[in-house]
């Protein structure tokens, strides 16, 4: 990574770490402020996906409504990722809510006590009928996550339910700035004395969906999030943007 895009993406982690601190700490109404972080984590990763990012390179991603060969592995979400999820299924209209609560349930009680579920390519819960549930919802590493060849995608994904690996490419250029925004909720959700570690996503939701109030549990210190902890150097936080950003993603 060169030294301007590197600083580039430092300052997206500071510019993220003080503005999600400041909303933090002025919280009048500690829901509205979760689901705000939530709202502008992905129209500012949209947004530098396709204004800024499009602007430097000739990236172009070949991912296309009802692709979903990406689906089928795991997701790491920071911990307001989750729990604004969770609000959303919870708050949706009843039907939906019964439909996608069914789904995660099946799924959480299928990858209970194993290892590694993900190890065969497991579809995510939230896949429903090739396209994604959740969709203006999604986690931060759906967004980030694009690949110039679908086919390639769909071949991983086949080799994966044989238990095989196969490199799915993707633009990491896209999952830094990904991971930058991330990375700045997590050090100012930390900072704040808050749950801030990395999560498998589906699990995460599923406690945040047990909980009488998360958001209210979550700003009051609580870890109900633990079991959903996906193993995490602490020292990679902001340093986690100069690798090849693979951390995040799935
Ligand atoms: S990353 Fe691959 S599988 Fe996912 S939407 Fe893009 S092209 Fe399709
Ligand atoms: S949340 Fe949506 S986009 Fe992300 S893996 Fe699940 S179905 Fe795919």
């Amino acid at each position: 990574m060169d030294n301007k895009l590197k600083n580039q993406i430092s300052r997206v982690v500071t510019q993220w770490a003080d503005w999600v601190g400041k909303e933090l700490a002025d919280s009048q109404n500690s829901h509205q402020t979760i689901h705000k972080i939530f709202v502008m984590m992905g129209r500012n990763i949209e947004a530098q996906i396709s204004q800024d990012i499009k602007k430097m390179t000739d990236h172009k991603p070949a991912c296309y409504a009802g692709c979903h060969w990406c689906c089928f592995g795991r997701v790491v979400c920071t911990p307001i990722e989750a729990i604004a999820l969770a609000m959303h299924i919870q708050h949706g209209s009843q039907e939906n809510k019964g439909t996608l609560v069914m789904a995660l349930e099946k799924h959480i009680k299928g990858i209970e006590g194993k290892n590694d579920p993900w190890a065969n390519g497991l579809s995510c819960p939230f896949l429903r009928n090739k396209r994604c549930a959740i969709y203006d919802f999604r986690p931060m590493a759906c967004r980030g996550l694009m690949s110039p060849d679908a086919n390639e995608c769909k071949l991983a994904a086949r080799a994966l339910k044989k238990g095989k690996k196969r490199d799915v490419p993707y633009y990491p250029l896209f999952t830094h700035f990904q991971s930058a925004v991330q990375s700045g909720v997590m050090v100012a959700s930390r900072d704040m004395g808050f749950d801030w570690r990395p999560t498998e996503l589906t699990q995460a939701v599923w406690l945040s969906l047990q909980q009488d109030d998360p958001v209210q549990d979550w700003f009051s210190g609580k870890e109900f999030l633990a079991p959903a902890h996906v193993e995490f150097d602490e020292s990679n936080l902001v340093g986690e943007v100069e690798n090849d950003g693979r951390r995040w993603q799935k």
